[in-house]
């Protein structure tokens, strides 16, 4: 069986703390840059020192890296620092040159994840080679694809592998740049039993904001370890600068939700806590996707000279089916409908869907969210 030739995480890559601790800035940006932060980082039980070299952007112009010249100034501050480094890899020139420069342990982002023929192509240059290389999962919430990548690395003889959540992007607007969707890594454990998991609050969250509460719910879960971007001058920063922390900060983390975790929120069920934020989250899309759909009916309403049963039958159901997202939401009442687990935030909803869905049956010529049948 192939499952069983994966190195147990425990023999590797795992600090005192008895967790996996993966933190640097999202980009080397220069040889002080990248040693400032690693003398910062590493009192704070860092296990392993991350660094970006080659950046993959949305729009070209922006930073991409510094390249090639990158890796001896990451590799020297692990030196320093007597830190293992990893870095990101998305073509074999980037294994190669990686290789090259000593690098401990290599990761493959998001985008690379999400295309198969990337992926093999990583995985061949990597033929014959021991090296821990870290999957992050494909952008689009797709398990297949992130098993996929994982079963291409582990046939070209990596054995180990260690899988990073790092959110899914979908089109819904949400509080969070990638959608935790925390069923799509519980489900990856549950298949490979075997893999390491480690959380990436960093590019779930997309701001400072709520990385300690997702760093919690993730080491809550059971997840084997955190990869937190830092920098030591994170608004300085030349790539996802609202996301950093600096070191003070990873080191308040740190303490907060890995050292004492029993300040963090008590769990009855760990994985069952973790899917009713799934369900919470889903249930505040709906009442979005409702609130834009009821503006596109009025908008065709608004351009017909005659309203038609089509537009009336398709108000009306827009209608009941908000009432009950309002009642599973818990819009408008002291405390949040179904869910015991205190995650429901309503406040995450636009101020647009928030209102739509409280004008309820006050109004009953406006968007009201009535049960009422049509007349
Ligand atoms: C990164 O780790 O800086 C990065 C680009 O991550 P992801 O592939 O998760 O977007
Ligand atoms: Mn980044």
């Amino acid at each position: 069986m192939l499952s069983m030739d994966v190195d147990k995480f425990s023999n590797w890559l795992i600090h005192r703390t008895g967790k996996c601790l993966v933190a640097g800035p999202c980009s080397v940006e220069s040889e002080e840059q990248i040693l400032g932060t690693a003398k910062e980082l590493a009192p704070c039980d860092v296990t392993l020192l991350r660094g970006g070299i080659w950046k993959p952007r949305t729009r070209p112009g922006s930073f991409e890296g510094v390249g090639e010249k990158g890796l001896n100034w990451l590799k020297a501050a692990g030196r320093a620092t007597s830190l293992p480094v990893a870095t990101e890899v998305a073509i074999p020139a980037h294994v190669e040159q990686s290789l090259n420069a000593n690098i401990d342990v290599l990761w493959i982002g998001a985008r690379t994840t999400t295309s198969p023929i990337a992926v093999q192509a990583i995985a061949d240059s990597l033929a014959g080679i021991d090296i821990p290389v870290m999957i992050k999962n494909p952008m689009n919430p797709d398990l297949g694809l992130w098993i996929g990548a994982i079963e291409r690395l582990r046939r070209a003889g990596i054995k180990r592998i260690v899988a990073v959540h790092r959110g899914f992007s979908t089109h819904i607007r949400h509080q969070y740049r990638n959608q935790p969707l925390w069923s799509i890594p519980l489900a990856l454990r549950s298949q490979m039993p075997e893999i390491p998991i480690l959380c990436d609050p960093s590019h779930i969250c997309g701001t400072q904001q709520y990385i300690a509460s997702i760093s919690d719910a993730a080491l809550e879960a059971g997840l084997d370890g955190l990869m937190i971007e830092s920098h030591w001058r994170p608004d300085a920063a030349l790539s996802d600068p609202g996301q950093q922390l600096s070191p003070a900060q990873f080191a308040e983390l740190v303490g907060q939700v890995v050292r004492n975790p029993n300040l963090g929120v008590a769990s009855r069920n760990r994985e069952s806590d973790n899917l009713w934020r799934d369900i919470d989250e889903i249930d505040q899309d709906l009442g979005e996707l409702l609130c834009k759909r009821m503006s596109i009916l009025r908008q065709i309403e608004a351009d017909c000279s005659r309203i038609s049963v089509k537009t009336r039958t398709n108000i009306d159901a827009t209608r009941l089916i908000a009432a009950v997202v309002k009642q599973m939401l818990g819009v408008g009442e002291s405390k949040p409908g179904e869910c015991d687990c205190g995650y429901t935030q309503t406040e995450a909803l636009s101020i647009e869907t928030r209102k739509w869905l409280l004008r309820s049956k006050t109004s009953p010529c406006g968007d009201s969210v009535t049960t009422e049948r049509p007349a």
